[in-house]
């Protein structure tokens, strides 16, 4: 039902994220992989967060399980305020502001923080720069927040954005959109951006960004992601001191290019009357890279915050 809605609005929610278990998957395991440092400062930090109390739900009893526990929750926290009527959507036109509640700098969704969408064409059509605001811009902000040695609001704020952020731009479709000639905008009838592959339908998965949302599974139960944590452990090795952001969006962009749009398919041509069909080797594929993307995220974000909380 999310899914239809969404696909409803298609134009005003362009890109989601990898879903629940994507994004708890790999805070749990940068959570595993931080110094005991870095763990107190973020355990300070999350304490204090204006939505602490419920990131508490269904957590262990026991203390360091409770931090962990709050740590993952707060990773998926971006997106659950899309949902949330404290909050609006600040990049719709008309929206009202919500009023400020205290412990947030704005109730702004800034629904697009999610993504870079560093755009191609497989067929010379001309495409935009990467919007002025985006994921890298933001995830380079939080960073230089994070810095302070002094505990402050702004790091407060942040960090679970940050946790965010660094699994989105792990995920390939959250570094692209692919232009071509006959992909128009309804409304001008031009060549448009297919929203980083939400307006790329596959068979059997809503579409294409949808279908890497979930390439990670989708049981969204302690069980299913601590198990895949233990899977995830031993992936994501190659390229793990590479600790530049912008370097993590080239290579989601190449491998969205090379990797996710590259179905082995010409016949279908991606729309809800013609569906791209994905094989099974896609499948396999699809799967192991949003594996050992995950993986490599989390061990980035772990290196990120043990390199600044030190
Ligand atoms: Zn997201």
């Amino acid at each position: 039902m999310f899914r239809f809605l969404l696909l409803a609005a298609l134009a005003v929610f362009p890109a989601l994220a990898w879903n629940h278990v994507g994004h708890k998957a790999v805070a749990g395991m940068a959570y595993d992989r931080l110094n005991g440092k870095a763990r107190d400062k973020v355990g300070a930090l999350i304490r204090s967060h204006p939505d602490y109390q419920s990131w508490l739900a269904n957590a262990p009893a026991d203390e360091k399980g409770r931090a962990r526990h709050a740590f993952i929750q707060a990773a998926y926290w971006p997106d659950t305020i899309k949902g949330d009527p404290r909050f609006y959507d600040d990049t719709r036109a008309g929206q009202r502001p919500t009023s400020v509640q205290p412990g947030f700098p704005d109730m702004k969704r800034h629904t697009n923080w999610h993504y870079i969408n560093i755009a191609f064409s497989p067929d010379g059509t001309p495409f935009p720069p990467p919007p002025a605001v985006n994921a890298l811009t933001q995830i380079n902000t939080m960073l230089g927040v994070m810095s302070s040695p002094v505990i402050n609001k702004d790091q407060t704020y942040f960090l679970p954005w940050l946790l965010h952020l660094v699994g989105d731009v792990h995920n390939p479709m959250h570094c692209t959109s692919r232009w071509k000639r006959d992909q128009v905008d309804p409304k001008t009838g031009k060549p448009w951006s297919d929203l980083g592959g939400n307006a790329v339908i596959v068979a059997g998965a809503f579409n294409l960004h949808a279908y890497w949302d979930d390439a990670l599974g989708s049981t969204d139960t302690p069980d299913f992601i601590n198990g895949l944590i233990k899977f995830l452990r031993g992936k994501g090795k190659q390229g793990e001191k590479n600790l530049d952001p912008q370097t993590w969006v080239n290579e989601g962009a190449r491998l969205a290019e090379t990797v996710a749009y590259n179905f082995g398919d010409d016949k279908h041509k991606g729309t809800k009357a013609d569906p791209i069909v994905l094989s099974d080797t896609y499948a396999l594929k699809a799967k192991a890279l949003a594996r050992e993307r995950a993986a490599l995220g989390a061990r980035r974000l772990a290196a990120v915050l043990n390199e600044r909380f030190k």
